[in-house]
């Protein structure tokens, strides 16, 4: 996966004029360079905007501080040179600028190169599964190996990122371990629950999860509308009787399956708003949390972004339109019925972590009956994913010490 840095890390001896032949072929607004084989083109605007000079560009900061109100979002280059290591630019206002080749390749506006730098840098590429695959995809790590080696700490969160699970194994049974994991990547989400929760029966709850019944597949907080990304359950207690299995369902590929066999279905759960909700009170402190969004949130590229998904937790009030209601019903109950045919069964073990993806799987939990010796606990915590990419991204800089490019 650290191919594209690696590849970098050849480049600034004098091999790099046979990699990088930049020639001056301008049209209007872009500026054409030759690169090995290739033909990169960068427009004289973003070149401009990212110039690197300290008048421009604050190398401790790593940001832009150019002077927006003097900037010329029409400005053109009067010459162009290069050496083995450096394209210069000579602008028609008579500012210089000179970019690494590296950096130049690295930000390249061909397709193929911006996929490599999406899945290089900005996200690692997400694998969708079935149930079915659970065991062969959901990674296993050591508790001690992550808290002291980076780069068993950057595997667990690579893999948690791809495939939005994962095992962490042999943790302390102490409410302090969850803590040191989290200080290794960043800072835990609080909520209206606490920093920490415990999981654990309690009659008269604030929150069905507290009970010890079925526990139907849901996100958590789809009411927030920052919704922790990434949830957390220390098991310090299992039952060991029958029951309390983890049901685990990956909604990336309930959404395509929807999409490619019941389309119209798919776009109903992709258009519709509805209200998730939460209302009452915990360890005190009053709530009445609402948020509107659909069950499947796409982005810009029609990606996923958002599942939200909670029957409990989704509120009365619906904000659209009547005619819309029974139609969603509809597509809502063949999302919830094909997550259940899609889910994997998982019972963790005492010293298990499971860590998943709570804006794309849903979670459940089969009944289960505590006896006075042997009361199910769990400890959870949250976590957001820009934390998670935060710590990949600074990591996968650490362990190859030449990817300075950035
Ligand atoms: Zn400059």
């Amino acid at each position: 996966m650290m191919h594209v840095l690696r590849r970098f890390k050849s480049v600034g001896s004098n091999k790099v004029s046979s990699l990088f032949n930049p020639t001056k072929r301008r049209t209007h607004d872009s500026l054409q360079l030759k690169v090995g084989e290739e033909e990169l083109r960068f427009p004289h605007v973003w070149l401009r905007d990212n110039c690197q000079c300290e008048l421009c560009y604050h190398k401790t900061a790593k940001s832009r501080i150019i002077d927006y109100s003097q900037f010329n979002t029409n400005a053109k280059p009067k010459s162009v040179s290069s050496d083995d290591n450096y394209v210069n630019i000579t602008w028609d206002d008579g500012h210089t600028s000179s970019f690494r080749t590296q950096w130049l390749k690295l930000h390249s506006f061909e397709p193929k190169h911006q996929t490599t730098y999406d899945e290089e840098i900005y996200k690692p590429k997400k694998s969708t599964w079935h149930g079915r695959d659970f065991f062969k995809l959901c990674s296993k790590h050591n508790y001690n190996a992550i808290i002291s080696s980076d780069t068993a700490l950057f595997q667990w969160l690579h893999n948690l990122s791809v495939y939005g699970i994962s095992l962490i194994q042999n943790t302390p049974n102490n409410e302090a371990a969850l803590e040191n994991i989290i200080s290794r990547i960043g800072f835990s989400k609080q909520t209206h629950y606490g920093v920490k929760f415990i999981v654990q029966s309690v009659p008269n709850t604030s929150n069905v999860a507290y009970l010890s019944n079925n526990l139907q597949m849901h996100t958590d907080l789809p009411y927030y509308e920052y919704c922790p990304g990434v949830n957390m359950l220390h098991c310090l207690v299992q039952t060991h009787g029958e029951g309390g299995e983890n049901l685990l369902s990956d909604c990336h590929y309930t959404a395509n399956y929807m999409k490619e066999n019941h389309y119209t279905k798919y776009k109903l759960l992709t258009d519709i708003e509805v209200e998730w909700s939460d209302i009452g009170t915990e360890n005190g402190n009053e709530f009445f949390k609402l948020h509107r969004s659909p069950v499947i949130c796409l982005d810009q590229n029609e990606d996923i972004s958002r599942i939200n998904f909670s029957i409990p937790q989704r509120g009365t009030h619906f904000p659209g339109k009547l005619q819309d209601v029974t139609p969603w019903y509809e597509a809502q109950k063949l999302f919830y019925d094909l997550s259940y045919k899609f889910a994997a069964n998982f019972k963790t073990q005492e010293g298990d972590i499971l860590v998943f993806d709570n804006i794309r799987l849903l979670h459940g939990r089969n009944k289960y009956i505590d006896n006075t010796h042997n009361i199910r606990k769990l400890i959870g915590v949250y976590i957001d994913w820009d934390e998670i990419y935060s710590r990949w991204r600074c990591l996968k800089i650490k362990l190859n010490p030449n990817n300075s490019i950035l």
